[in-house]
């Protein structure tokens, strides 16, 4: 099933012929009305006039989070052409946000690509959508609404948090989508269970789009079997429009990434270096159809791969895989790697954890994982309890090479954010 047929099965040849029109009209408009590309391109030395193929591309120079942020509010806006209408950031986590614009075509267009993600994953107008993200500055629940109500089914802005409410909007109006994070559906799913409610008899989910944060696919396991529904991975940024920038189609292996929209990128993040296809790195996005506020060559600090095969779906857009952190996400501890991402999927491997863990970093370099056990393993049993923090210990030590000090605590009690998951607390004295 497809929303835009011809768009999503492009053969190659003519996608980039698209993508090489969009990047030159692009830069053109950029270096007409935007004074820091202006700059930057004459810094770079580069002409961005003396573009000729898609691979010019990596002559000009990059934008970066920190470049938007420095022009806040409203350095990088392009007022001519179609009437800016609305306003997001970022969910940044310190300081000023990053103020993202978008114009009547940009509001259009980030649904547009929704609804091909919605209609990729199977979803019809005879779906009913329980958007759980946060509606607000955040390009999370307001993009997906657009998009939902674009491909014609009933969207029920339910916003974050609330479970009991969730629950009862989910029974009476039949949800059959879920639009959430990872750490807000695992933690419903934990909800819901407590309830004595069983979602295959009880609700008519069927789907849950799950994104906003990384997760494993031992996560993705996890909210399946706790929710009966099928998980679809669901990657975007507000840089970008928010989410439909990549997303799952039915065989579940990568993200489409709509590259008639996004030219993708993947760099060696301490060289700026492009990779050779298949190499995980740096994602680096140009938008291609944004009015506003487009930007080029922009540093998303994800870390992924492309995927080179074609999808047995059709679609000729490449895929990326999973997301497995963000570039900044790394902790180093005691001289080691570590993403917490490595952590979590150990963690969820074990049938006897709970849905919620917390990394603390502490005193001089020592980690400590709090972690939430689920309730049939919540039996008071000493012993049982002892052997499960030795083996989880081990296989954390063997996957991140350093040894955490493993605390295992009552289901539900950690803390739980409506928005993005805060995983690690660093307060070492170092
Ligand atoms: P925001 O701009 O606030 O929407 O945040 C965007 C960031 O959220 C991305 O750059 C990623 O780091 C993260 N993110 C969004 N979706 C996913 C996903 N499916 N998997 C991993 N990380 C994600
Ligand atoms: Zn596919």
């Amino acid at each position: 099933m497809f929303w835009d047929r011809e768009v999503e099965t492009l053969p190659r040849p003519e996608l980039e012929a698209l993508q090489l029109a969009r990047l030159l009209r692009t830069v053109r408009r950029v270096r007409e009305h935007v004074p820091f590309y202006q700059q930057r391109f004459r810094e770079a030395g580069v002409d961005g006039a003396a573009l000729r193929s898609l691979a010019d591309l990596r002559r000009l120079p990059f934008t970066t989070s920190a470049d938007l942020r420095a022009s806040y509010p409203d350095g990088l806006v392009i007022h001519t052409g179609d009437e800016v209408v609305r306003l997001h950031t970022s969910s940044g986590t310190t300081g000023k946000p990053k103020a993202l614009f978008f114009s009547r075509s940009d509001v259009n267009q980030a649904a547009e690509l929704i609804a091909r993600c919605l209609v990729m994953t199977g979803a019809t107008r005879q779906d009913v959508l329980q958007n759980m993200m946060t509606y607000g500055l955040f390009t999370g629940a307001l993009v997906m609404h657009y998009g939902a109500e674009k491909v014609g089914m009933l969207v029920i802005p339910a916003g974050p948090g609330n479970s009991e409410r969730q629950l009862m909007l989910m029974k009476d109006f039949g949800s059959t989508i879920i639009h959430t994070t990872p750490s807000y559906a695992l933690y419903f799913a934990d909800f819901v269970e407590r309830r004595g409610v069983d979602p295959r008899r009880d609700l008519k989910l069927r789907k849950g789009l799950i994104g906003a944060e990384p997760y494993s696919e031992e996560t993705r396991r996890k909210i399946e079997e706790g929710l009966g529904i099928e998980v679809y991975n669901s990657y975007g940024l507000s840089e970008m429009n928010g989410p439909g920038v990549a997303f799952e189609c039915r065989e579940r292996q990568g993200m489409h990434i709509w590259e008639d929209n996004y030219l993708v990128e993947i760099i060696d993040p301490d060289t700026g270096e492009p990779l050779p296809e298949g190499e995980t790195g740096e994602l680096v996005l140009t938008s291609l159809a944004r009015e506003a506020m487009p930007l080029v060559r922009y540093r998303t600090r994800d870390i992924t791969s492309v995927v080179a095969e074609p999808c047995p779906c059709g679609r000729t857009h490449r895929r990326v895989n999973r997301i497995t952190g963000r570039s900044d996400d790394m902790l180093i501890v005691r001289g080691a790697n570590v993403y917490p991402q490595q952590i979590e999927s150990v963690l969820m491997r074990f049938p006897e954890v709970g849905r919620n863990y917390l990394i603390r970093l502490e005193g001089l370099d020592e980690m400590t994982v709090q972690v939430e056990l689920s309730d049939a393993t919540f039996d008071g049993q000493f012993e049982h309890l002892l052997k499960l923090q030795e083996r989880i210990t081990e296989k954390v030590r063997a996957e991140v090479m350093v040894k955490p000090k493993i605390e295992l605590v009552a289901p539900g009690s950690l803390p739980v954010s409506e928005g993005k998951a805060k995983r690690v607390i660093d307060n070492r004295k170092l």
